[in-house]
């Protein structure tokens, strides 16, 4: 484990890593500038002005070389008190960063009506290639050699739609990196891309542990992410027709309310793959998707994922948090407590400079401060604590507004 003083170290460094790299961009940027400064051949009256930029140029580009010589000794005599493992963990985590960010990845191809005209083995024997009619091809995983994960044994039932009792909340982890596509597993819109109807979040007294996507019935529901069906049957608990399918990387989806099932439990799907047809069995009120993403059972914002109105799925890798399995916290929500806890902030901010005070001195009563200042004797005293048969010193300062 690290230290504390050692894991600020480790932030710090990362810190200046990425300064590191902006100011050798920079750097780059600057050279160029002088190269294509000294390329022209220029009148004498523009050598001139350009000799002045080329040493200012090569003045602010000596304080830059000089900064990031700085910048480098730092991060030497920090990497000497690194072990290389702990060396690596600090790549690593700059690695983490950068995999973390936002990212738009659009629906793959949906290759349901796309003939298969070959399949190939590739370099690697877990991974196929499969060529399609139209000239396209993409890389599935071998089912049959694939047997590196338990992701599809453990807690691994097809009747009963959580299976996953036995794990206890308390042991799932704090925060979970979850590898959402790779050149293997591809994305697609559950639906067509389609504003969220309704959220996820408690609704009228009940949790409502997805969103629900409006949409025509009969219209084909898409696998979302590769993986294997878990449930396929009709729910008489209010999903109706649904699917579940369990993902390579432990996420299930659900689809509720579907008029039609494709798909059989233990069987294959790949992303794209349509599994289903919308409509509106179950509890529901009209035809609409309800669309959930679970992890070991315990539900989370699917708007976390996906932005369902353009269909675009936001990052490549998720850093999952168990305060997600809260039905109280929402996708974007992070965001909105930051404005309103900032609204908050101006608010306090605005009454502190609005307060106003005074004075007292021979002869004031309430009624003549209140008077005064715009106020009444009743807002003086609630403000002070005081009663309005109060009797007033002289040199008390009162709060006035
Ligand atoms: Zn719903």
């Amino acid at each position: 484990m690290l230290t504390k003083p050692m894991k600020q170290y480790l932030v710090l460094l990362c810190a200046l890593l990425s300064l590191g790299a902006l100011h050798a961009q920079n750097n780059a940027a600057a050279v160029a500038a002088a190269e294509a400064l000294l390329e022209k051949q220029p009148s004498a009256q523009e050598a001139a002005s350009h000799d002045i930029e080329e040493v200012i140029d090569a003045s602010a580009e000596a304080r830059q070389r000089a900064e990031l010589a700085a910048e480098q000794a730092k991060i030497d005599s920090l990497s000497k008190l690194l072990t290389p493992a702990q060396a690596a963990t600090v790549d690593s985590i700059v690695a983490m960063r950068l995999r973390l960010q936002r990212k738009q990845i659009a629906s793959c191809i949906s290759t349901d009506s796309l003939a298969v005209l070959d399949t190939l083995p590739s370099g690697h024997d877990a991974v196929q290639v499969i060529l399609y009619a139209n000239n396209t091809w993409r890389y599935v995983r071998n089912r049959e050699i694939e047997k590196d994960s338990t992701i599809f044994d453990r807690y691994w039932d097809t009747t009963k739609l959580f299976p996953y009792r036995d794990v206890e909340y308390a042991s799932l982890p704090r925060a979970t990196v979850i590898q959402l596509v790779d050149s293997t597993n591809g994305y697609h819109t559950p639906y067509k891309p389609a504003p969220v109807r309704s959220r996820y979040g408690p609704r009228r007294g009940r949790a409502h542990q997805g969103v629900d996507l409006a949409l025509k019935a009969g219209e084909p529901i898409y696998a979302t992410f590769s993986g294997r069906v878990r449930i396929s049957e009709y729910n008489r608990g209010g999903y109706g027709n649904l699917v579940i399918i369990r993902h390579d990387n432990g996420l299930e989806t659900y689809y509720g309310h579907l008029s039609e099932r494709m798909v059989q439990a233990n069987q294959w799907v790949e992303a794209g793959q349509v599994i289903g047809l919308g409509g509106s069995t179950g509890r529901s009120t009209g035809p609409h998707l309800h669309f959930e993403t679970r992890y070991y059972g315990q539900s989370f914002d699917p708007e976390r994922l996906i932005d369902f109105k353009s269909g675009i799925l936001n990052r490549e890798y998720f850093l999952l948090k168990r305060s997600y399995f809260s039905i109280y916290s929402r996708a974007g929500q992070d965001f909105e407590e930051e404005i309103a806890n900032e609204e908050q902030d101006k608010k306090e901010q605005a009454e502190r400079e609005a307060m106003r005070y005074h004075k007292i001195r021979s002869g004031d009563t309430l009624g003549a401060i209140a008077r005064k200042y715009g106020t009444t004797v009743n807002n003086i005293c609630r403000l002070n604590g005081i009663k309005p048969t109060t009797i007033l010193r002289i040199g008390r300062t009162l709060r006035v507004r």
